[in-house]
């Protein structure tokens, strides 16, 4: 699933990137090949200022998608030049896809100019990922779940008059129950391993096809893609019923309250997850140990009064 949304971005971020005189794409222009490999506005405007650098110090050909493991980095391109990757990996790859280069040159001075600056490429976002994710847990913290839930919600407001059951998604926060107290009965070590082991749980339910996060604490975030209300619940229910049910070193039983909440074209990030900590709540005063919706709440409680309401509304881009 590739969030068409990077143009706007660019825009927003003043950078205006176009193909410079050099780069004639095939089939994707270079700022497609941008768009394509978004996963948060932020990261797609660092790519696609990559993409018009490049063009703008060397004869540049061509930039397009390739599939994975089409080209070996520096394979001779026909009509001269070689193709070379882009040093994308992880949430940065557009799926199953490499950013291919075409360097219509083969001047062994290019090829180096190309390969360091590639180098430098890798390193910083290595840097950028490191600064995304939680050291405790490895599970990508605060920064980078901001980063993703905007980016998914300013994609449901320009999708969302194609909206399809496919692309319907939930916020879930998820506290551990009486967490202060495994601290205090058998000591902050004790605690962390706690934290860890959740955390593996969560990549093990949430891992592949949905985002968990550490967002703060001892409480994680998820964001889950699913067909429909039930699958998400099904999903939470699961988690919720393996954390109950694995044995942790030493403390032995842990539980989790959950709340989740939809994303929905016209309620702004902060809004969804004051919503999702409303459910949350409520899973709390129901005696902890559950999963709850926010719209099986009733009143006000299911939609906070304050922040901006309608959302979508708003010409953003
Ligand atoms: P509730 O069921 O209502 O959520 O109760 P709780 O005890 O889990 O919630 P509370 O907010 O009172 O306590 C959270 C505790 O989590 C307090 C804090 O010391 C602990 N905590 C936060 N981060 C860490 C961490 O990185 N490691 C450890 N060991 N403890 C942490
Ligand atoms: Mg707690
Ligand atoms: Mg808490």
């Amino acid at each position: 699933m590739t969030p068409p949304f990077a143009l706007s971005a660019l825009r927003m971020e003043g950078l205006h990137v176009t193909s410079s005189p050099s780069v004639h794409a095939k089939g994707a222009s270079l700022l497609d090949s941008a768009v394509a490999l978004t996963r948060d506005t932020e990261r797609a405007a660092l790519h696609a200022g990559l993409l018009r650098t490049l063009g703008e110090m060397l004869p540049l050909s061509e930039v397009r998608l390739a599939e994975r493991g089409e080209l070996a980095p520096g394979a001779p391109a026909i009509g001269g030049g070689s193709w070379h990757l882009l040093p994308l990996r992880g949430p940065d790859a557009p799926h199953g896809k490499e950013i291919a280069v075409h360097l219509g040159s083969d001047s062994a001075e290019d090829v180096s100019v190309l390969h360091g600056f590639l180098r430098l490429y890798r390193n910083f976002l290595a840097v950028i990922e490191e600064s995304e994710r939680d050291r405790l847990t490895q599970l990508r913290n605060r920064r980078a779940f901001d980063l993703r839930l905007d980016g998914l919600s300013a994609q449901l407001i320009r999708s969302r008059r194609h909206a399809t059951a496919d692309n319907a998604y939930w916020l879930a926060l998820i506290d551990i129950d009486h967490f202060k107290s495994i601290n205090d009965r058998y000591g902050h070590l004790y605690g962390d391993e706690v934290l860890i082991l959740l955390a593996q749980l969560l990549r093990q339910h949430f891992g592949e096809h949905h985002d968990a996060y550490r967002y703060g604490g001892e409480e994680f975030a998820a964001l889950i893609s699913a067909r429909s209300d039930k699958g998400a619940r099904q999903l939470l229910e699961r988690f919720r019923a393996a954390v109950e049910g694995t044995e942790f070193p030493g403390v032995k039983q842990v539980t989790v309250s959950i709340g989740y909440a939809p994303l929905e074209p016209g309620k702004a990030p902060p809004v969804i997850i004051e919503r999702a900590d409303r459910a949350l709540y409520e899973a709390k005063g129901r005696g902890r140990n559950r999963v709850v919706d926010v719209n099986a709440l009733l009143g006000p409680a299911a939609n906070p009064d304050h922040g901006p309401r309608e959302w979508g509304d708003i010409e953003l881009f």
